[in-house]
């Protein structure tokens, strides 16, 4: 017979004191409405694992997107409802005033479809509900009404694997039910350091022989993947597809050459690193780590890769823009390197590349100097800013038109050269500037005149 266990102090002691009065205040309503409601998922894998993890879901076992409503009432908050998956969303501003949201499902058994090959057995609706999720660690409950608040509940034996460290899903038909969770598997192995038990690998790789990836839709691989490349080790995650054989059944393309497993890992280091600087931007993991995994490819198979992943035109186009923009980036770089190395000259190279295509570079150079100069760019070089504008420009009599953007990058130019730092002599470098121009202008027509 299962020991029961209670968390409750658990709770007290992990999550911050208004979860713990959200947590409560949901059991409370259970209670008003006399209806049965859990918290689910990895809310409650995290809190075991003693990570942090402020993503409630909700699971009552009745009317969810009623008892959404209520819960909204009470949060003065307002609730987006799927009436198709009888499910909603509840958002509502904390006290710091931030949007949050809790997801409520709804638990009824008539909604649930056995497996077709499973011998049909009576269950609880809550443990139908859980009975659906990917693995015995994400299929956890606690309960919040009153008189239970903090009881675990753990069908599916989840205490003993997060013992034993170890992923398994709670039965044979899963990977069958949603190839998907093969990927969901590796992310988190990786992820919690757990392994993939020994049943469910086999099941694993019963499923990849039945093709079952190579049937999947190319939209819900892409999700699954960026997921995966939106871990902090990624790299991990990508050995043990390969291992598997899971990124040749996605794209014979992507498979991990030695040759790519060094920029990978590289491509790692660098983007721990440019994360570590907290700059404005955030790149596109699935950017950088298709940049690694397509090197050595060519334009048709990046473009297979993307039919594969349904890449939208415009992802598709981005990626295909800064492969081709890095391969002459560097052979610039290289001569710039050689050459007299103005910061002009270097911005003039950079400036047309996005993050991910500047990160891509770093981890592909082998030249440590071209690799500090991507750093100082992408640092210091590309926030420099001129201290005039077009405004300046019109103050001096010239018609706003192409010959702006000329006058505004030569004088920056200067500026990063250390030429004009002051406003003063950026106005003046303007002027001289746009004098010339006006010269040549004029010399041009008196020529065309004659002509
Ligand atoms: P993460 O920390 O990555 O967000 P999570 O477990 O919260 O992990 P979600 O994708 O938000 O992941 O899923 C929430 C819950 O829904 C999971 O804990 C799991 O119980 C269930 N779930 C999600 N995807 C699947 C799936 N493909 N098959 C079965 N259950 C799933």
């Amino acid at each position: 017979k299962r020991r029961e266990r209670n968390i409750t102090s658990l709770l007290r002691e992990r999550l911050p004191q208004r979860h713990v009065n959200l947590l409560e205040q949901a059991g409370a309503l259970g209670d008003t409405l006399g209806v049965p409601v859990y918290a689910v998922g990895g809310f409650v894998r995290d809190l075991l694992l003693g990570r942090t993890n402020l993503d409630l879901d909700i699971v009552v076992e009745s009317d969810g997107i009623a008892f959404a409503r209520e819960l909204a009432r009470a949060l003065k908050g307002r609730v987006r409802a799927h009436t198709k998956f009888k499910t909603a969303v509840v958002i509502f501003s904390n006290e710091s005033g931030e949007e949050e949201r809790i997801d409520v499902a709804t638990a009824r058994l008539e909604y649930y479809e056995y497996p077709a090959a499973l011998p049909t057995v009576e269950l609880s609706s809550i443990k139908m509900d859980l009975f659906r999720r990917d693995f015995t660690i994400n299929a956890q409950a606690v309960q919040l009404n009153k008189g239970h608040f903090g009881r675990l509940i753990d069908f599916f034996g989840a205490q003993r694997d997060m013992k034993d460290k170890v992923l398994r899903v709670l039965h044979s038909l899963s990977f069958v039910e949603d190839p998907t969770r093969i990927l969901r598997a590796i992310r988190f192995e990786k992820r919690f350091d757990f392994q993939i038990g020994q049943q469910t690998t086999r099941l694993i790789k019963n499923a990849l022989q039945l093709e079952l990836i190579e049937k999947l839709s190319g939209r819900r691989i892409f999700h699954e993947l960026e997921a995966v490349l939106k871990e902090t080790n990624p790299l991990n995650c990508l050995h043990r597809m390969d291992e598997l054989d899971v990124l040749r059944r996605i794209s014979p393309h992507l498979r991990i050459t030695p040759t790519k497993n060094q920029v990978l890992e590289e491509l790692e280091n660098v983007i721990k690193w440019y994360r570590l600087l907290y700059l404005d931007d955030s790149p596109e993991p699935w950017m950088l780590y298709l940049l690694g995994l397509l090197m050595g490819c060519a334009y048709p198979e990046v473009k297979e890769v993307a039919r594969r992943l349904s890449l939208s035109r415009r992802q598709e186009e981005d990626l295909q823009d800064v492969r081709e923009l890095s391969h002459k980036c560097l052979g610039l770089l290289q001569q710039w390197v050689a050459g007299e190395r103005t910061m002009s000259g270097l911005y003039c190279i950079l400036s047309p590349m996005r993050t991910e295509g500047l990160l891509y570079l770093m981890a592909r150079t082998k030249t440590d100097d071209i690799r500090r100069h991507i750093s100082y760019y992408l640092t210091h070089l590309r926030k420099i800013s001129l201290d005039i504008g077009g405004d300046d420009l019109r103050n001096m009599g010239a018609d706003p038109s192409p010959v702006y953007a000329r006058v505004l990058s030569r004088v920056l130019g200067a500026k990063l050269d250390g030429n004009v730092p002051t406003r003063k002599e950026q106005l003046e470098f303007a002027f001289s500037i746009l004098a010339e121009e006006t010269a040549k202008a004029h010399d041009q027509h008196r020529h065309r005149g004659r002509a």
